[in-house]
């Protein structure tokens, strides 16, 4: 039996785990954390439960396909009539349906834009998910294969807008500054900005207006749980607390994994081995190479995680309270800054599942995006969280009129320094590398190591990129390149 090493347990080693020990290889997952999850983690403490990643899907279809491998166990995905309450500035508030022609309908009425507008951003959002998702997300992603497959290529790139950045195509569409914000935060949502994106990312406002945002029955961690059980059922190993330290080429092309596991340094030789952690970190531990620069790394966050008593119909499962001036709070995370008047999402699980609180209370999931540490100006989260602490809380009330602070009974703080040393992601980034810029696609490594043979990628840093589907087909891509050149069970 062919043996294969995958490094780290988060969602797209545990969906590589689940394909590859299908596939018919001997599976081993090696995991530095004492569980797994990585980013899709989860607090259990004092009664509550968070989520402490991810709180909303897009794409269910790519969990269907991989659940799809083993028959036990289902996954319910729920689509909220409401699917995000958002918090303006001027103290308007907007609920949006999920329903496509419902919120086209209320954002014509809220925001006074023409319902015409509105449907023709959505055929330009929707030609561009429909031009770009066979090349840029489902298949491995071939330069040679798009120029020869595409004869009228010129045209297709300009539908796809790469040229004009987000906001620049929003203005196009609409005029209320208001819409505008709205829509430009779908950058953010892979860790972008939206003054400096390309157009092209509007795919991701089609990807969930048209195609759904949908929760997840149980909360979210139940994916990690179902793909972990339907991976070990089908005779994945997991070792925890296991770090990777280095990877090297061993005679006829294996590749050998030092590791820590009780506390003392191990070997063990692979034939192939994934690395589904950050690749930077993993070109890092090849010896005898000179690893790739870093390409501009995703934001980062801060997020507080506060049990509340209290509940409050004024709040949705989620929602957003937009800052004052999206463009400033962009310029300050490009210099490095601490926005000075963040926008702040909230995520509360428990208007849901219940059983996410205790009665009477509720769990609040509070984020905002900071950036990377890869930036000199360094925030000091140790000393001044408490001001960040309060400065939100404040907004909270201003905004909701909820007076949060003296009902907070539990709390816990991750700040970018966390998520860099909980997930082994570099320098924080919640989502892999930015999308910044029209090369950003064509930047991002493919799947196939090309520092060290029978080496693969999958993951956030590589094609097609960041976030829940993103990172599960990723794990699809480079398990049937393993497949293929190992001679596997085709899936
Ligand atoms: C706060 C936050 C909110 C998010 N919100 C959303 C959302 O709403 N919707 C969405 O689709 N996506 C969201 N995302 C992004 C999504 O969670 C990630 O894209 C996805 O979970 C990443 O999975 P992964 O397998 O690529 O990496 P990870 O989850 O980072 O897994 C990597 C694993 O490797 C382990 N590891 C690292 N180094 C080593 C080593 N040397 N040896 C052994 N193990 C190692 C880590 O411990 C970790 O378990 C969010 C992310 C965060 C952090």
């Amino acid at each position: 039996m062919k043996k294969v090493a995958i490094i780290g347990a988060g969602l797209s080693g545990l969906a590589a785990a689940l394909r590859l020990s299908k596939a018919g290889f001997k599976v081993t997952v090696f995991e530095q954390n004492k569980t797994f999850g990585g980013k899709a983690g989860e607090i259990k403490e004092s009664g509550f439960r968070f989520d402490t990643g991810p709180s909303l899907l897009t794409m269910p279809f790519v969990i269907d396909e991989l659940l799809s491998l083993s028959s036990e166990d289902k996954i319910e995905f729920i689509r909220p009539e409401v699917l995000c309450r958002y918090f303006f500035s001027d103290k308007s508030v907007f609920d949006a349906n999920s329903d496509l022609e419902s919120f086209i309908e209320k954002v014509s009425l809220m925001f006074g834009e023409p319902e015409n507008n509105l449907r023709a951003y959505f055929i330009y959002a929707k030609n561009i998910y429909e031009l770009t998702a066979d090349v840029f997300l489902f298949n491995k992603f071939s330069l040679k294969r798009i120029l020869i497959n595409n004869p009228l290529l010129f045209l297709k790139i300009l539908q796809i807008d790469p040229f004009r950045t987000i906001n620049s195509s929003l203005k196009r569409f609409f005029k209320n500054e208001k819409l505008i914000q709205f829509f430009g935060r779908y950058a953010t949502y892979n860790g972008s900005d939206p003054y400096r994106a390309p157009a092209t990312l509007n795919i991701i406002s089609w990807v969930e207006n048209g195609l759904g945002g949908f929760y997840i029955n149980g909360g979210m961690r139940r994916l990690p749980e179902i793909i972990y059980s339907k991976a070990a059922a089908s005779g994945a190993e997991f070792i925890y607390e296991a770090p990777v330290i280095s990877i090297s080429q061993k005679q006829n092309s294996k590749v050998m994994l030092e590791y820590f596991k009780n506390g003392t340094r191990q070997e063990e030789v692979f034939d192939t081995v994934l690395s589904s952690i950050d690749v930077f970190k993993t070109e890092k531990m090849i010896s005898g190479i000179k690893p790739s620069e870093i390409s501009e790394p995703s934001t980062s966050a801060v997020i507080f995680f506060w049990g509340v008593k209290n509940t409050s119909a004024k709040m949705h499962l989620h929602n957003v309270l937009f800052s004052e001036n999206y463009k400033k709070e962009f310029e300050d995370l490009r210099k490095g800054k601490v926005p000075g008047d963040p926008s702040v999402y909230i995520y509360i699980s428990s208007k849901i599942n219940l059983q996410d609180a205790p009665e009477k209370c509720e769990n609040w999931f509070v984020m905002i995006n900071t950036p990377s540490l890869a930036n000199p100006q360094k925030f000091d989260y140790k000393n001044e969280i408490e001001s960040l602490k309060l400065k939100i809380l404040s907004k909270i009330k201003e905004r909701t009129g909820i007076n949060l602070k003296s009902k907070i009974i539990f709390e816990k703080i991750f700040t970018p320094n966390d998520i860099e040393s909980f997930t082994g992601s570099s320098l924080g980034s919640i989502y892999g590398n930015s999308s910044n810029s029209m090369f950003s696609a064509f930047r991002r490594k493919n799947s196939v190591s090309a520092k060290l043979k029978n080496l693969y990628y999958c993951g956030g840093t590589v094609h097609p990129g960041g976030g829940i589907p993103l990172v599960l087909l990723s794990a699809k891509i480079a398990s049937e390149s393993i497949i293929k050149n190992l001679n596997g069970k085709s899936l």
